[in-house]
């Protein structure tokens, strides 16, 4: 929806060009994935989504309009129904989902917001590399249990 997605919009500027400068690559605005996430760190395993606080309806600072105000309901809910699906289908298909609202990235929080961003991206990453490990051993361990039965072949 032309409406909620802007191109390049400050706040996805500020997020993308700390990844960059941090070493990250990245695709942007990826069509084709739920939702077309505004960053997608393929090798992290992990989505970005930045979110104007209005249009997808940020919780602690969300004031509808009066005028319209039912319309404008409606329409916020759509959006927040929306995300909500999009986010479940990514995270069933194993990514990691970041959600980073526009008043996060404001001058008073906003190192914070991008530090803890990294944090999530990190922790994923390991997290993914610790399970493909383990699963690597748990292969490697059922390789050696004897198959059930097999005391009794050898009398
Ligand atoms: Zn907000």
């Amino acid at each position: 929806m032309a409406s909620t997605k802007s191109r390049d919009t400050r706040p996805e500027l500020i997020v993308r060009s700390y990844l960059y400068h941090r070493g990250y690559r990245f695709r942007k605005n990826v069509k084709g994935m739920p939702g077309t996430p505004d960053i997608v760190l393929k090798k992290y395993g992990t989505v970005i989504f930045i979110h104007g606080c209005f249009w997808h309806g940020h919780t602690p600072d969300f004031h509808i309009p009066r005028s319209n105000s039912e319309y404008w309901k409606e329409k916020i809910e759509r959006n927040r129904l929306r995300d909500k699906r999009d986010k479940e289908r990514l995270r069933n298909a194993g990514w990691n989902v970041i959600t980073v609202w526009e008043c996060q990235l404001k001058p008073a929080t906003r190192e914070k917001t991008l530090f803890e961003i990294e944090y999530l991206i990190t922790r994923f990453y390991i997290k993914r590399l610790k399970d493909k490990a383990r699963k690597k051993r748990y292969a490697e361990m059922e390789h050696r249990i004897p198959v059930a039965g097999y005391e009794g072949k050898t009398k």
